[in-house]
């Protein structure tokens, strides 16, 4: 696992944006942290940087919507869900290992369903404007993404 404290937006969203440019196909983010952290200002940059022209909004009454960009990005957010099992009975996992990138906000509601090969981002609120960022990659996977993102 690798921290960093931010000071701003714009750090985060730098390092969202250099996460993309390392992501491949069936690659999965899993964004934790509470509300007003950041998930959905992480999300927009990477959206951004993975070439997607659509704004994106946080998918507050759907549980998920997809976008196109140089790679399709699916973006989650299971805030709202009764029971972490509709996020597995809504066919949550036809888009991991699929043709795009998976972003699930509030992923720690549904740790049972998430793919073993994730990459985890804890996002942490310090202060208005600063924030930790701790990044962990899963045991055979995202080691070296996680080592980039560690230096600045
Ligand atoms: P979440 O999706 O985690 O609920 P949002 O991304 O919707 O959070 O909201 C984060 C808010 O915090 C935004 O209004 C954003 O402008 C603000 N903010 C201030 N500093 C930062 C920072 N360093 N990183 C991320 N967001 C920041
Ligand atoms: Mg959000």
């Amino acid at each position: 696992m690798i921290c960093r404290q931010v000071v701003k937006q714009e750090e985060t969203e730098a390092i969202a944006c250099k996460l993309a440019a390392m992501l491949k196909p069936g690659d999965v983010i899993c964004l934790s942290g509470d509300l007003g952290a950041g998930k959905t200002t992480f999300t927009k940059a990477l959206g951004k940087a993975l070439g997607v022209a659509e704004d994106i909004t946080s998918p507050t009454f759907s549980l998920i919507q997809e976008y196109q960009g140089d790679l399709p990005l699916y973006h989650f957010d299971v805030y709202r869900l009764l029971k972490p099992s509709e996020f597995r009975d809504l066919g949550a996992e036809e888009y991991f290992d699929g043709d795009g990138v998976c972003v699930i906000e509030w992923a720690n509601l549904v740790r049972e369903y998430l793919p073993e090969r994730h990459i985890w981002i804890e996002i942490k609120w310090l202060d208005p404007k600063r924030r930790e960022i701790c990044i962990t990659p899963s045991e055979n996977y995202g080691c070296e993404i996680t080592k980039e993102l560690g230096v600045t």
